[in-house]
């Protein structure tokens, strides 16, 4: 079996994969952990197509992991019969920097990386480190992997990685475009690409737009498999419209509520990822759904939905330019996976670049399969949508290296 762990600051998600087949057995949150000394922890277990919720204190990690190593070896559907049948754990890493452009086999020299790492992503790797240390702490004997969200973005070229900003700061700081949800990106673009393989396009030749529009929201150009741009920058706030985040900006903005409306860095800070995007410009919800249902009667949920989609198409644009051309353009995530007259909005108009959507496959509902053509049959360049797993390519990338260990 393996173990794929993604630790939050005050959560741990969790999915158990068999290991021949990687088939999905169990899966859960712990949630409210290590807040207020872990008192109001609740354990979200689903097992066998059954679920049970645990409330139970929970002060750190550590404990939250013990929680869920005993639901799976104590539930109903036994996932497991013993720890010892755990033969890799998978961690979803945050940022990786410039060091990690794959998956890794952990051990002290990665651990130090991933810490040297925390001041990119000052929320996400302290809590990754914890996970990764819970781990070793109840599992010693367990291998484990680190899966990064920056790796597959590490292709970038220079012109699409760096700031323009004094040289300097990208040397001495690192600061530079890193781009996020690369282990989705990844994935879904690999299934494009059978997809458009199996249509008689040579891999190499390639040119792939992935849409990943969830809470967080970005995009990929990739070209012969290869990423070479995305939307998110040093931090995930750069790019789309998103759920609360406000996406590309210009700079001086910050500077002027610091300056003329006297707001501190930290004001400005939540602001920009927690009371903009969606939420901020609807006054209404983050959610998708909640835009969509208000657009008729509120002016403001209309245009929320209408720079979202702009903004895709925009980018979907502007990654053609990038690699001269695309062949496919590919939705994923909750709202790129379940809406529709969304994927319409955005493919609306973008027929001169050969995307041609078809609007009744776009409305049918879709069957259980890894991914729906939604072009046209003449259509010379393809609109899918491809539900996208994260999980169970970190499982994939654990259980191959620990392999060849
Ligand atoms: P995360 O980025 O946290 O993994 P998801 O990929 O699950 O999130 O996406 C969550 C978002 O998907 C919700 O906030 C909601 O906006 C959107 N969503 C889910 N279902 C639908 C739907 N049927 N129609 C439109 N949007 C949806």
């Amino acid at each position: 079996m393996i173990l794929v762990i993604n630790c939050g600051s005050s959560s741990l998600k969790y999915e158990l994969f068999t290991l021949s087949d990687e088939c999905s057995v169990a899966n859960g949150i712990a949630e409210r952990v290590g807040v207020n000394g872990g008192t109001e922890a609740v354990l979200k277990h689903r097992c066998g197509g059954s679920s049970r919720e645990t409330r139970t204190p929970m002060p750190d990690h550590a404990v939250a992991l013990r929680q869920v190593l005993d639901a799976l070896v104590g539930c109903e559907c036994r996932a497991l019969d013993s720890l010892d049948q755990i033969r890799a754990i998978g961690h979803r890493v945050v940022h990786g920097g410039e060091r990690f452009s794959e998956s890794v086999v952990i051990d002290d020299e990665v651990i130090a990386a991933i810490e040297a790492m925390c001041e990119l992503a000052p929320l996400h790797n302290p809590a990754n480190l914890v996970g990764i240390r819970a781990c070793q702490q109840l599992l010693p004997r367990v291998p484990q992997v680190a899966v990064f969200d920056t790796a597959f973005h590490q292709t970038m070229p220079v012109h699409a990685y760096l700031y323009g900003l004094p040289y300097e700061l990208y040397e001495k700081h690192g600061i530079r475009r890193y781009g996020f949800h690369g282990t989705s990106h990844r994935y879904v673009s690999g299934i494009a690409s059978d997809m458009l393989l199996e249509r008689g396009l040579p891999r190499e030749e390639q040119k792939i737009v992935t849409c990943h529009l969830g809470n967080g929201c970005s995009m990929a150009a990739v070209k012969g498999g290869k990423c070479v741009d995305t939307t998110m920058g040093l931090t995930p706030l750069e790019g789309l419209l998103m759920g609360t985040r406000c996406g590309d900006l210009d700079p001086a903005v910050p500077l002027y509520l610091m300056d003329q409306l006297k707001m501190t860095n930290k004001q400005v800070d939540t602001i920009m990822n927690k009371e903009s995007g969606l939420l901020g410009v609807s006054g209404v919800s983050n959610d998708m759904r909640d835009i969509q249902r208000t657009k008729a009667e509120n002016p403001r949920s209309q245009a929320a939905l209408d720079i979202f989609c702009y903004r895709v198409r925009k980018y979907i644009g502007a990654y053609a330019a990038a690699m001269g051309g695309v062949n496919a353009v590919v939705f994923t995530a909750g709202i790129g996976e379940n809406d529709p007259p969304l994927v319409a909005q955005v493919m609306d108009g973008l027929e001169f670049l050969g995307l041609y959507l078809d609007p009744v496959r776009n409305a049918q509902p879709k069957p259980n399969s890894i991914g729906w053509d939604l072009a046209t049959d003449d259509s010379p360049g393809r609109i899918y949508i491809i539900p996208t797993d994260e999980e169970r390519t970190i499982a994939r990338d654990a259980k191959q290296l620990v392999a060849a260990l």
